[in-house]
């Protein structure tokens, strides 16, 4: 029996739309070389140009529908230009984390060519891999109370780093699964020595570790670790940390695979997720055709793996063995990496690896 997902598709604003039309085409390429299942691509608008054409960029309607999905795939949202009155740009992308209490933020980490990282001495048969994963906690710490009105007029503004027990054992938990599937070493990244609720996390990172003792474990400031990703990103493997500071890490981590074009993303929480590229909407290449959809192709395969159907997690590998055997040759390249190729190239050259 052929089995369908629905998949809801969030194109958003900026280079969103442009670069999951590359993810939905591979998506199809995969569906003609997998028997077994099928996916429906149910769209929807939800961004800031959406909250331009209706006053709101992600309607409860909209989420109602968004929920029936088997899985969401997001491209971008938000444009510098449309911001709510406090100033602060439109992000239904982290509403829906919000929202769909999708805690699990995975960000991959993986050097596919030497030529992608300003690193000297990775990638390549001779140099070294970089290779990890950041788990971000998505739903408290630093960004927990963005939406929490405030009284106008105040000459002072504080956000609160809220770190709770079940939200931290929760992200901590996943981290070390994911490690137990992986080399076996889980990093907490935090700011222990100075913060309360940092110290906090760290109490609740060791207790949860207890529970892994076939998990090596460290514990690395937030500070430091910008350092080390720069000076040994090789000797990590799945590194767990609060919201905000992986959201700072994951850009300073695509950095050195090659940009922010090269990180695939999924945001997991126990009912639903969502598959997105690590970046945002990138307004100054948006409607040029030249955005690099490698970050949005691989967090199809994510989704494909995560779904979890023998002839879905078939795709997913599919798609990551086309990706690795097109940016094997250097000619193979976007602008944000070095090359001449449109966005609609790199998806069709994907689609014809996929063998
Ligand atoms: P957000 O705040 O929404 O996460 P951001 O401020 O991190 O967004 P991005 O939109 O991710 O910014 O863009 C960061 C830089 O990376 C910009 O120079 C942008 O042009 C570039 N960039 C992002 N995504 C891509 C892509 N897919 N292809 C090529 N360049 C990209």
């Amino acid at each position: 029996m052929i089995q369908t997902y629905s998949i809801a598709v969030l194109g958003g604003d900026g280079i969103g739309p442009e670069v999951v039309a590359e993810g939905l085409k591979v998506l199809r390429a995969v569906e003609a070389r997998v028997p077994g299942v099928n996916y429906r691509f149910v769209a929807h608008s939800v961004g800031a140009a959406e909250f331009l054409h209706s006053g709101d960029p992600l309607s409860a309607a909209t989420l109602e529908k968004i929920k029936e999905a088997d899985a969401i795939l997001l491209g971008a949202m938000g444009l510098p230009e449309v911001r709510w009155p406090s100033g602060v740009e439109m992000t239904p992308q982290i509403d829906l984390r919000e929202k769909l209490d999708l805690y699990n933020g995975v960000r991959p980490i993986k050097l596919l060519h030497e030529t992608h990282t300003p690193l000297k001495g990775y990638g390549g048969a001779a140099g070294k891999p970089i290779d990890f994963v950041i788990v971000r906690e998505n739903c408290e710490g630093l960004f927990s109370e963005r939406l929490t009105p405030r009284p106008a007029g105040r000459d002072f503004e504080t956000d609160t780093m809220k770190i709770t027990r079940r939200g931290a054992e929760r992200i901590c938990r996943e981290a070390f699964k994911l490690a137990q599937s992986r080399r076996k070493l889980c990093t907490l990244v935090d700011k222990a020595n100075v913060l309360p609720s940092m110290a906090f996390l760290r109490k609740i990172f060791d207790e949860v570790a207890r529970d892994f003792p076939d998990v090596r474990t460290e514990r690395v400031y937030v500070d430091a670790m910008a350092l080390f990703l720069v000076q040994r990103p090789e000797t990590f493997d799945v590194m767990v940390t609060e919201n905000m500071f992986g959201d700072i890490l994951s850009d300073l981590a695509a950095g050195i695979i090659g940009g922010m074009g090269m990180a695939p993303s999924a945001d997991i929480g126990d009912d639903y997720a969502v598959f997105q590229p690590s970046h945002g909407t990138a307004p100054t290449i948006a409607g040029k055709g030249i955005a690099n959809p490698i970050a949005t192709i691989l967090s199809v395969a994510m989704m494909l793996a995560w779904l979890g159907h023998p002839e879905s997690i078939r795709g997913a590998r599919l798609i990551e063995r086309a990706v690795e055997r097109v940016l094997a040759d250097p000619a193979h390249r976007t602008a944000d990496i070095g090359g001449k190729l449109s966005t609609a190239q790199m998806g069709n050259l994907v689609c014809q690896a996929l063998t």
